[in-house]
């Protein structure tokens, strides 16, 4: 049964007016998002949104991406990351190896180092754990504190997604990265059901995710998470894990932004022949991620996943592209290139937003919030922002 249009458009002017959209009316709204009839006027409060909590503003972040280990001992269903040690492809990067991927984006002005690496391969390969012991290490994140380290003294600022990690792992990054992150990706518990996407990852288990998510909390982290969509889950699951992320936000204020991802088939996985979200459901849910989430809360949608719908994109609420490299693939999505920055600042302001970068950070937690950074962060932010908190203009932009 389709949703009265009056009834629709009094639940979106309420959650534009008060800065949230009511669990009551996300569960109303959530099953008829198909429905272009509801869906076209989510899109449009989600943007009404937007333009309160953030103007016309859009941001993105210039990064290297360094896959530190893509040896994982989860086998999500979906993933072409992860590979088993035997594999030709399988790689731990060195030190040295970490220095020049650094070296090689600072030349093209990239400020941050996105460490994103497999969730504790030592428990599973006991090559991994002999590479480690052979050079001092007794984990892979005690080896990705001195990477970090590595990055950051070669002159970028790190954020780091190493999967599950503990407060006194996380507490041992803080001083060499600016923000950390974790997809949570979907808090429902039946995608690790035999037959699932998460049946073999024990590290896609919710409640673990959560938990992480608090300890970053209370370790006042500035922390990324996301949803990751078209994994099996249905909309419900969808919207409460953005429910969750909101209540996380609320009890912690760390959240420095979610990102909506869509997954996309992979040759070679389980899930090779399922099929992705179609472009305006996706559009659909970052518009229920910033009505959720509120006008202040920065939503991302990866500019590579959609290049066809940017603009689609733009519609629906979001404010930031994420990390976007001219150096670097995305080692997660190797067949989706990245836009390049003139084509990303030409379609973002044709469709009447101004684009700005950003550092790995986001200016209101770098001027209005310091408390959130290690000192030893806080002071190399003099070398990238300006004096509102983003990166210094590059001429090359301002020329596109
Ligand atoms: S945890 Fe991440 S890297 Fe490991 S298999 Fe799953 S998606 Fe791939």
């Amino acid at each position: 049964m389709s949703l009265p249009a009056a009834e629709v458009q009094a639940r979106l002017k309420d959650a534009v007016e008060s800065g949230r959209l009511s669990c009551d009316a996300a569960r109303v709204l959530t099953p008829h998002l198909l429905d272009p009839a509801v869906r076209e006027p989510v899109l449009e409060a989600a943007l009404e949104s937007k333009r309160r909590g953030k103007g016309d503003l859009v941001t993105f972040s210039r990064n290297v991406f360094i896959p530190l280990t893509n040896l994982c001992r989860d086998r999500c269903a979906y993933c072409t990351f992860a590979k088993l040690p035997e594999s030709p492809e399988a790689r731990t990067y060195s030190l040295g190896e970490v220095r020049d991927v650094v070296r090689g984006g600072l030349a093209t002005g990239c400020i941050e180092a996105l460490f994103c690496l497999g969730d504790k391969p030592e428990v599973a390969y006991r090559s991994h754990q002999e590479w480690l012991d052979e050079r001092g290490y007794d984990s892979t994140p005690a080896y990705l504190v001195d990477a970090c380290r590595a990055a950051f003294e070669g002159g970028m600022l790190p954020h780091t997604n190493a999967g599950i990690l503990s407060a006194e792992q996380m507490a041992e990054l803080r001083p060499w990265n600016a923000s950390m992150g974790l997809m949570l990706e979907n808090v429902s518990p039946r995608l690790r059901e035999r037959g699932m996407p998460h049946f073999h990852a024990p590290d896609k288990d919710p409640a673990l995710r959560i938990r992480m998510h608090e300890e970053a909390g209370e370790l006042a982290i500035p922390f990324t998470t996301g949803i990751l969509l078209g994994i099996g889950e249905t909309p419900e699951e969808r919207l409460e894990t953005l429910l969750v992320i909101r209540d996380l936000q609320s009890r912690f204020g760390h959240i420095q932004e979610t990102i909506v991802q869509p997954f996309h088939p992979k040759p070679g996985t389980k899930m090779r022949a399922a099929n992705s979200l179609p472009d305006e459901e996706v559009a659909a849910w970052v518009a229920m991620a910033r009505l959720v989430l509120g006008p202040e809360a920065n939503v991302q949608a990866p500019p590579n996943l959609a290049p066809r719908v940017l603009e689609l994109l733009l519609r629906s609420g979001l404010n930031d592209w994420g990390g976007v490299s001219p150096v670097t693939v995305d080692f997660i999505n190797p067949e989706a290139p990245w836009p390049t920055l003139p084509a990303l600042h030409e379609r973002t302001t044709a469709a009447g937003h101004r684009l700005r970068e950003r550092l790995p950070v986001y200016p209101e937690d770098i001027l209005g919030r310091p408390e959130m950074f290690d000192p030893n962060v806080r002071a190399a932010f003099g070398r990238f922002a300006d004096a509102e908190g983003f990166a210094r203009p590059d001429p090359a932009m301002e020329a596109a």
